[in-house]
Parts: structure tokens; C-alpha cells; sequence
């Protein structure tokens, strides 16, 4: 459900963007000064963010200036009340706190930084627990040092894939004109997925949700990483207000850009929204909440694009394609995860013949059958090196092709090879040791 929810966005965002400019004029000329009751720092793995917890809502200006490292924040129409020199600055860059009174009625905050940072700001709306805020993000500027995996070439572990059927619970998804829900579409497709991996040798599918019930969007990509998933694959059905948009998509993520201008401008938004914090979602528009969470997956690797083309070439075979290529885009929000993700549209459940196959267990079996057919293609092509695929595919090309010649003996082939008769025996089917000359034989790995 994910075209219909990127195309209201649009307008919400528009809506958004109309209401902020109306409600800054508003408030730049207000002579109510709005004040700083609270300040508050927490400090997460990538970034640290500052939250002003104010009396009213009011605009503000960011900047960044050098010697000394500082971030200056301007805010109108304000002063502070809290106390500064109290705050605790947990392992932060942030090394001190300060302000100063600008022009007649502004309030400047200062925050002297000790590393690099990237800040980020935005104003958050009271909600039910909490009043307006405005949050400083900064971000750790500093390369993550990238973990260098020790590959042992004997391990044989399995490749895990991450199962993640959208929605569930109180969040349906989309409908059908005869009311056919995604959510319960999507864990049937993913229960199929789940059941041919596990009957595969080398694979092991790990279920997201197992049953009807909301999983949030932190914590799907939560399990997937505890999983250590090599991939996590999300699926959902689309719907659109016309019904005759037909059709399936693969979406992956990616760091180079959006394939749609539309799903760039909701991520450029995103970035800038509380959702880069991973707070709740309660008091998100809710419409670009449920795009985020529709593709709440991991990292933009070249992995998920290129599965994302084998996925979606098995899928052509048995329906028709709404996008014959997979779709990019760069939400920042995911990127920070490391799990590579793509995410399978598997129809148009507001299509009512696509709602209609959606809903047989034939056409299930065969969409989760194509998704299966893309991984593990893909896999046995390129298998992660400490896998048990992998380890197989380096026998097979160990294992050497000989061609019988005047003279061979099958234990001086298997002298020669050091190996023994019986494993040329086992691996060619040979019923005796008589050997002809031009035969094809196949010599086992050591
Ligand atoms: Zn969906």
C-alpha cells in the first residue's frame, strides 16, 4: 500500500508546509514570548540530540560556526527559564551549554561542540505527554569504523532470511473492494516463503510477526539485525484509488537516489522529522508514518537492488509487473540499518481480479514460489563466504570434469586425484570399476 499513501503525502505535505509558513508569520509577529522551560540531552550511538521543551510554539534559526566549534541557535520571541548549568551531558560532543539574550526579544543558544557533528533541527507539537519542543539533532560526523567479519573458510553456517509481512493487528493495511486485508494476505504469502526456505538446505527463514499482531517499524528491523538476517524481505499489497492499477513492484533502498521524485521528498522530510530519533510515531502525520513504516527496512546495499531484479524477474513470469524495474529509494531514516532489504508489492488488492487471486492459496503459494526463486538464485550465485552455499559452491568448482584416456584405471585416476575409488564410484553412479575410453567422469573434492 504504498503508491496511494505516497501520493496523499504529497498533499499532506503541502498542507504541512502551507500551515508552518502561515503559523511562523503568525508567530514572528506575536509579542508573546514563548519560553525555554526545559532543556534535555540524550545521547544515542549515532548522534546526539537536544531537546528545548518549550512554553509555546515559535520559530527558530540554526547555525554552524568554527573556532570554537559551536552550534548557535536562535530562537524568536523567547526567553529561558531553565537551568543550563545543571544539565548533564552524558558522553556527548556537546561539552557546554550557554545562552545570551539577542535584540529585544530573541534568546540565543549556544552549544560548544568538542567533534564534528551534523546538526539537524525541527519543531515537534505538543502531544497527550508532552508540550512543543524543539529538537537539535546532531550528528556524529566521524566514520563508523566498518567491521571487518573474520571468514572462517570451513564455516558452513546457514543464510538467514528475515520474513516481514506488513501491518498486523489494529494496522490492516490496504482493503479490497470485497474486503480482502493486506495483513492477512501478506503473512499467508510470507508463511509459504517461510515454509519452501526452510525446507531448503543452507537457508533459514526467520518470521518477523507469526501472527495478527503489530510489529513496529524499529523493532521488525530490530529483529532482523538480532537475527543477523542476510536479508530481510517485506511483504505488502498495494492499493490506489483507481482500481484498475494492477500489477506487482520490488522496491530496494538505496543511498544514490530515488527512482520517484515523490519518495525522495518524503525521505528529504523524514530526515528532518522526529522520526530520525525512532520516538514514537503517535504524533506523526500518520499517513507519512505508515509510508515510513511500509518500508521500514535496513541498509541500501547493492545487495537489495540486485535481488530486488532476480525477485521481480521470477515475478513476471507469473503476474503482470506495475514497474518493470526495481524502484529506489533513499530514506535516511533506514540507512543506518545493516540488513539488506527490499520490499515485494505482490499486487493490487484494490484491483478487484488481483484481490480475487490475492485471496486463493494457489496464487499465494505461487508468489511466495517466485520471491523464493529470486533469493535463492541469487544466493546460490553469490553466497555469503562463511556460508554452507558458499562452501558448496567452492567443491563444485574444485570437482574436476576427466576424460577417460587409453590406458586409465579407475584406481590410478583416483591415485592420481588423491582420492579414493569408491567416492568416484558414489559420485559418478558407476556400478563397476570399468572404465571406457572418452567416458566423462566426475572427480570428487578431497
Ligand atoms: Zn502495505
Amino acid at each position: 500500500m504504498l503508491l496511494d499513501r505516497l501520493f496523499n503525502s504529497g498533499l499532506r505535505l503541502v498542507q504541512l508546509l502551507l500551515l508552518v509558513l502561515v503559523s511562523q508569520v503568525f508567530l514572528s509577529s506575536s509579542v508573546f514570548a514563548a519560553t525555554v522551560k526545559d532543556v534535555r540531552v540524550w545521547r544515542a550511538p549515532d548522534h546526539t540530540r537536544v531537546v528545548l521543551d518549550l512554553s509555546s510554539p515559535t520559530s527558530h534559526k540554526i547555525m554552524q560556526l568554527a573556532n570554537p566549534d559551536r552550534i548557535v541557535i536562535d530562537i524568536n520571541n523567547a526567553s529561558l527559564k531553565a537551568d543550563l548549568n545543571s544539565l548533564e551531558l552524558p558522553d556527548s560532543p556537546v561539552s557546554r551549554v550557554r545562552s545570551a539574550v539577542k535584540g529585544k526579544h530573541d534568546l540565543r543558544v549556544v552549544l560548544d561542540v568538542n567533534s564534528k557533528v551534523k546538526p539537524r533541527s525541527f519543531l515537534l507539537k505538543a502531544n497527550k505527554q508532552l508540550g512543543d519542543r524543539l529538537v537539535v539533532d546532531l550528528y556524529d560526523k566521524k566514520k563508523t569504523s566498518q567491521v571487518v567479519k573474520h571468514i572462517d573458510d570451513n564455516k558452513k553456517r546457514d543464510i538467514v532470511i528475515a520474513i516481514d509481512a506488513g501491518h498486523g493487528g489494529e494496522d490492516p493495511g490496504a482493503s479490497g473492494p470485497n474486503r480482502l486485508r493486506e495483513k492477512h494476505v501478506v503473512l499467508a504469502i510470507a508463511k509459504e516463503l517461510n515454509y519452501l526456505l526452510k525446507k531448503e538446505k543452507g537457508y533459514k527463514p526467520v518470521m518477523i510477526r507469526t501472527g495478527d499482531y503489530y510489529v513496529g517499524l524499529k523493532t521488525r528491523r530490530g529483529l532482523a539485525r538480532k537475527a543477523q538476517a542476510d536479508l530481510m524481505v517485506s511483504i505488502h499489497a498495494d492499493a490506489f484509488s483507481d482500481p484498475r492499477a494492477h500489477g506487482t513492484s520490488v522496491y530496494a533502498l538505496s543511498r544514490r537516489g530515488a527512482t520517484s521524485a515523490m519518495a525522495q521528498a518524503l525521505a528529504d522530510d523524514a530526515n528532518n522529522s522526529d522520526l530520525v530519533g525512532g520516538v514514537s510515531l503517535s504524533d506523526k502525520d500518520d499517513v507519512l508514518a505508515g509510508v515510513l513504516a511500509d518500508l521500514s527496512m535496513g541498509a541500501s546495499l547493492d545487495i537489495s537492488t540486485q535481488l530486488g531484479k532476480g525477485v521481480i524477474g521470477e515475478m513476471g513470469k507469473i503476474s503482470r509487473l506495475h514497474s518493470r524495474k526495481v524502484e529506489l529509494a533513499n530514506f535516511s531514516v533506514l540507512r543506518s540499518a545493516d540488513v539488506p532489504s527490499i520490499l515485494v508489492e505482490t499486487g493490487f488488492i484494490s484491483n478487484p481480479g488481483e484481490e480475487k487471486k490475492l485471496k486463493t492459496k494457489a496464487y499465494q503459494r505461487k508468489m511466495s514460489r517466485a520471491i523464493y526463486n529470486g533469493i535463492v538464485k541469487h544466493f546460490s550465485n553469490s553466497p555469503p563466504q562463511d556460508t554452507y552455499l558458499a562452501w558448496k559452491k567452492r567443491q563444485r568448482d574444485k570437482t574436476i570434469n576427466y576424460v577417460v584416456t587409453r590406458g586409465d584405471t579407475l584406481s590410478g585416476i583416483a591415485k592420481r586425484y588423491q582420492v579414493s575409488v569408491n567416492s568416484i564410484r558414489r559420485e559418478n553412479d558407476l556400478a563397476s570399476s570399468v572404465i571406457k575410453v572418452g567416458q566423462r567422469i566426475v572427480i570428487p573434492s578431497s
